[in-house]
């Protein structure tokens, strides 16, 4: 066996206590990803990022353990002991938690638990909350000249009650940041204990709800105040208060809202599972709370590609028939002698990736614009591999112009049932993007209706499709790629918020 031959396995019988970050998707370390799409078992906490398990092996057994059929949270014996059961069968056990396992998380006692009972396990931390929901507000938690130390400390016990187990005048006195986990409901007594023990009444705070997660909320005031701004503005957990000179620092440097245009706005993804997460991924970068309801599926047909020495034109018209002509043919040489094209970027991309550089492609991704860019190549048999359904205005316009046509369907797109969860996300969403006619057409299948939210189309043939079902589209991309539909939707998102606020 060569190093080739060797895949990721987990090993059996391990568990292996996961920190999934602060919210943000894109925090997530890689290690945690690979664990999740590899492992048997994974018991999951409420607080996770959206998407986190959107990459998990089929066959996996998902436990959510936040919550009891949407209750109660499940009691943290029960976790433990599920922790080591999973294991104890010989199955790889991700308990995924948030933040980072060992903060506050009681990822040490299930460690312990473990090593009680002789599992083996593996400890991946994460970005803990305390660290990174200040970051996202803008607030370092260190600065030199400012602040030298750093305490995480939890806010969940009642400073007044005489059990405390936190030395209240040695936490006021200590020299640095305080960063207070789980402490909005004990807000004004925390306050108080820290201005009793000697910490200034006009000392800078911050508070972060749901920090780094798309609809983060942050306020700022001093210790004297700050509980009851906390109580004026609503704020509610998950948050954490950062207490100390360098939260006044969030007043200059809070960065979060330029880069997050898409910030609180929630988007529904329609294309097919395998293409979705790329877009998906692009727009929860941008802040957007990105809801995958994949309305199709590609589905591979049975063919066979002709010998390709006759003909002078193979055109490519999307992503899918690139991938699947390559699953079909020896390798790249098969098209050393025809011209290539390729519809646009997408396209284009996908046969880079198999050693293939396009020698056509058009300024706009539609079949007419390719019609155009072909106009001075000369053709006289074209094999155009492409979905079965595709529209029929490249082969048509080449056949008009003498040359002989081969279209070779390679893949159909079918249905993805739609369950009652994502159709109601979906159509809850501000909007809803289609990157295909036929991802309309299924969609408004599936879910009965297009009306809710925004629609935004990638182009006229998408937005022909929509029309055809009674829906003018409220967005259609000028570039009609991926990222020229994710450009349209921030224009779109800012206007939106100008206008209607
Ligand atoms: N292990 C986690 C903390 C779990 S305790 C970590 O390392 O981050 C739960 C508390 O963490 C919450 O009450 C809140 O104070 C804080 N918290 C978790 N996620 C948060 C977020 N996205 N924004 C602000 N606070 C968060």
């Amino acid at each position: 066996m060569s190093d080739d031959d060797i895949t990721e396995r987990l090993a059996p019988g391990t568990a292996y206590l996961v920190g999934s970050g602060p919210g943000d998707r894109g925090l997530m370390t890689a290690r945690s990803l690979e664990l999740l799409a590899t492992a048997d078992v994974i018991l999951y906490d409420k607080l996770i990022p959206d998407g986190a398990l959107s990459d998990v092996r089929e066959d996996a057994i998902l436990v959510d353990v936040g919550k009891i059929g949407g209750g109660k949270q499940v009691p943290q014996e029960t976790t433990t002991a599920l922790v080591v059961e999973h294991a104890l069968a010989g199955r790889s056990v991700v308990r995924l938690k948030g933040g980072d396992p060992f903060v506050f998380g009681r990822g040490g006692e299930e460690a312990q638990a473990c090593a009680a009972a002789a599992v083996p396990f593996e400890v991946v931390p994460g970005v803990t909350a305390g660290i990174a929901a200040s970051a996202y507000a803008g607030v370092p938690v260190t600065q030199r000249g400012v602040a030298a130390a750093v305490a995480f400390v939890t806010g969940h016990e009642d400073p007044a009650k005489p059990e405390t187990q936190i030395d209240w005048p040695a936490l006021a006195a200590f020299p640095g940041t305080l960063v207070f986990y789980m402490g909005v409901r004990q807000l004004p007594r925390i306050a108080e204990q820290l201005i009793a023990g000697g910490r200034s009444a006009d000392e800078p705070v911050a508070i972060v709800q749901r920090g780094t997660y798309g609809d983060q909320r942050s306020i700022r005031g001093v210790l004297s105040t700050i509980a009851a701004d906390a109580e004026a503005a609503q704020i509610k957990p998950p948050s954490i208060t950062v207490i100390g000179p360098v939260a006044a620092l969030h007043d200059e440097l809070a960065w979060l809202d330029a880069a997050r245009p898409l910030a609180g706005v929630t988007v529904a993804v329609t294309r097919a599972r395998a293409q979705a997460s790329a877009l998906a991924a692009r727009l929860r970068t941008l802040g957007a709370t990105a809801i995958e309801a994949p309305a199709i599926r590609i589905e591979p047909l049975e063919a066979e590609v002709p010998d390709l020495t006759t003909y002078d034109l193979v055109a490519f018209t999307s992503p899918n028939a690139v991938d699947r002509f390559f699953a079909l043919v020896r390798d790249a040489r098969v098209l050393a002698g025809p011209t290539v094209a390729a519809i646009g970027p997408g396209t284009a991309r996908a046969l880079r990736a198999h050693g293939i550089a396009a020698d056509v492609v058009p300024p706009r991704s539609i079949a007419e614009s390719l019609v155009d860019a072909l106009a001075e190549v000369p053709v006289t048999r074209a094999l155009i591999p492409r979905a079965e359904e595709a529209r029929d205005v490249l082969p048509d316009a080449l056949a008009a112009r003498g040359a002989e046509v081969t279209v070779l369907p390679l893949y159909r797109t079918v249905a993805e049932p739609l369950d009652d969860t994502a159709r109601d996300a979906a159509l809850g969403a501000r909007y809803a993007t289609f990157t295909s006619a036929s991802s309309v057409r299924f969609f408004h299948a599936a879910a009965g209706t297009l009306e809710g939210p925004r629609i935004v189309s990638i182009g006229p043939a998408t937005s022909a499709a929509l029309r055809e079902l009674g829906c003018e589209p409220d967005v259609e991309a000028e570039v009609h790629t991926p990222d020229g539909l994710v450009a349209a939707l921030v224009a779109d998102a800012a206007h939106h918020a100008q206008t209607s606020e």
